[in-house]
């Protein structure tokens, strides 16, 4: 205590020094704090003016850093200057501008000035929100949040903490919303077990449970079942790249047969690699009459649910159980920021609770503890972010957001349709155009490849059903059509050079052919092998490697949905069918038939 400083209220309002100044050299005092915070935020509003003068990728190699900065910290404090000095020499070369116009990759990462100036607000009261008693306005405001965008997107009254049996919490990311979910679903799909066959080990009900997604759920769903020890099995989808109930029915069947027991399904609305849609109303119907999990992951595109014509995407929610999007992503709120709503609070927080002494407090009756809705003790006041953009934007202006990123997508479609080099992937309905050059995958990758290299824009590709496209997102948060304009010129001109670099090697070696007195035109895709393989096959390759070195074989053989093969599952079956030979050992096997 002897280093803090104690202020006191000015009548004017403002406050002052009480006089005990820190020891520390350099230290901040409010004088100080006061200075250095206006002109970070005008550093701030520069970088936001001026960012489209900036590359939008880092042009640095691996390891950058450590030539520009010290290896070990300053014995003594820096001055103010020197560090932001260094921000512009040693950081921003090494800044890859998700705000910046031109930057079209991944999903767009939600920004605006209310939600920085909340967070700053967040950050200076510096509460730990775990329990309602911690500070009570940090848990208060969050389910008051939750429960307005609840109400706003649609959501049954079950998910909301004002009237229902569930309701809303903020986690710091999709990922962890996906495996909270998919841990509380193990816990109750276990206790359930437990109840039925209570001798059987834990371990042995744990590896008879199997989850369900489509091949195009995000990677987070997979790595939730490895986490969480469960089987994840990966479905097809139909041409609309969508989940549908009939392929998630079959597959229950099959695995019931196989005396596994589903528990689990992640549907997803919005999926990362082309924005498509799995059918909730089908997979809602299924989930309720096999007593399935089915949650939601609309990290996306879940935001969009704020435009009432946008809720059919989820008829169904009745018999959904939990479901998830994130603010960080389209609604302008900055990282970190996901929504998690679940229609029975006690599914989740019975599956989270430990409960000591120290953290009890005399309202935990009557109150909400959100510690108890994931896995993290300690939580920041996220909501404050929220509340700030909710009540500078109002609900039209979030909407009037939305509207406008999903137009610029169409005006993006409508340059590419209207280029017989090019074809788009699936449809167009939120922020994500997919497209790709008529042609092997290896000129899609070329173009990708030449466009990123440029700096002028950013993008990263998908692959559909093995088909290679570069997925065009609208991220920025000022985006206009003079920017859609802008990427489309750089696309059409670098695919311009890349196409009349191939026709040139052709025109020369169907020269060459002639003057071999080879007759025969060549097959086109005879002719391009190396200038078409070089780059998608080096990828392929060490992406496979890259895969190899990040998992045991106890996890692949747990969770990887790529060895879930129903045929070695079938065969083992059959052997334990065969080893059956004594009652005891019978009495050690489940009876699924039950
Ligand atoms: N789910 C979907 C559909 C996504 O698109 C993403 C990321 O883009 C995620 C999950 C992962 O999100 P997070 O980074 O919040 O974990």
């Amino acid at each position: 205590m002897g280093d803090m400083v104690k202020v006191r209220k000015k009548f004017n309002g403002t406050t002052e020094d009480r006089g005990r100044t820190t020891k520390k050299a350099n230290a901040m005092d409010s004088v100080e704090f006061r200075k250095r915070g206006k002109e970070m935020v005008d550093f701030i509003a520069n970088y936001m003016d001026t960012i489209a003068e900036r590359r939008v990728t880092a042009e640095v190699d691996p390891g950058y850093l450590r030539n520009r900065l010290p290896g070990k910290p300053p014995r003594t404090g820096d001055k103010f200057e020197d560090i932001m000095n260094d921000v512009e020499r040693a950081i921003m070369p090494g800044i890859t501008h998700w705000q910046h116009p031109n930057f079209h990759a991944y999903f767009p990462a939600g920004n605006s000035y209310p939600s920085i100036l909340g967070d700053m607000l967040s950050n200076a009261i510096g509460c730990v929100g775990f329990s309602w008693a911690a500070s009570p306005a940090c848990t208060e405001l969050e389910t008051l949040v939750l429960d307005w965008i609840g109400k706003t997107i649609g959501l049954p009254k079950q998910f909301l903490h004002e009237e229902g049996t569930g309701g809303g919490v903020i986690q710091g990311s999709a990922s962890e919303c996906v495996f909270v979910m998919l841990l509380a679903a193990r816990h109750k799909a276990m206790k359930e077990l437990k109840k039925r066959l209570p001798y059987i080990e834990d371990g042995v009900l744990l590896s008879k449970l199997v989850a369900y997604s489509s091949k195009l759920a995000h990677s987070c769903v997979e790595k939730a079942g490895m986490l969480g020890f469960v089987k994840m099995r990966q479905l097809d989808v139909d041409v609309n790249y969508s989940l549908r109930g009939h392929v998630l029915e079959r597959a229950i069947e099959e695995d019931r047969k196989l005396g596994l027991i589903p528990f689990f399904v992640c549907g997803t609305l919005g999926t990362t690699a082309c924005c498509s849609f799995d059918n909730v109303a089908e997979l809602s119907e299924v989930c309720s009459r096999e007593n399935v999990w089915l949650h939601l992951d609309a990290a996306y595109a879940g935001n969009a649910l704020i435009c009432p014509e946008f809720r059919f995407l989820i008829n169904g929610i009745q018999n959904v159980t939990s479901i998830n999007f994130n603010p960080n992503k389209w609604l302008l709120v900055n990282f970190d920021c996901s929504l998690l709503w679940i229609s029975d609070k006690n599914l989740l927080t019975s599956s989270m609770t430990v409960d000591p002494l120290y953290l009890q407090h005399k309202h935990d009756d009557k109150t909400v503890d959100l510690r108890h809705w994931g896995i993290p003790l300690s939580r920041r006041f996220r909501a404050l972010k929220i509340w700030f953009v909710l009540r500078t934007y109002g609900i039209e202006g979030l909407q009037d957001q939305i509207h406008q990123h999903i137009k610029l997508a169409r005006l993006f479609e409508t340059y590419v349709k209207n280029d017989a080099r090019f074809e788009i992937l699936g449809k167009v309905t939120m922020g994500l155009v997919c497209f790709r050059l008529k042609g092997p995958n290896s000129l899609t990758a070329k173009l990708l490849h030449m466009i990123n290299e440029s700096g002028k824009l950013h993008m990263v590709p998908a692959l559909l059903s093995e088909i290679y496209v570069i997925r065009f997102a609208i991220c920025s948060q000022n985006a206009r059509d003079e920017d859609v304009e802008f990427a489309w010129k750089i696309v059409s001109n670098e695919a311009s050079s890349l196409l009349m670099e191939r026709e040139n090697i052709e025109n020369g070696i169907c020269t060459e052919k002639v003057g071999d007195g080879d007759q025969k035109n060549p097959d086109i895709d005879d002719v391009f092998p190396d200038f078409d393989d070089e780059i998608i096959f080096d990828q392929q390759k060490s992406n496979l490697h890259r895969a190899r070195l990040r998992r045991s074989l106890f996890m692949r053989m747990v969770s990887d949905p790529k060895c879930y093969n129903t045929k070695v599952l079938k065969a083992l079956c059959v052997d334990k069918k065969r080893t059956r030979s004594t009652p005891s050992e019978n009495s050690t096997e489940l009876d699924y038939d039950k």
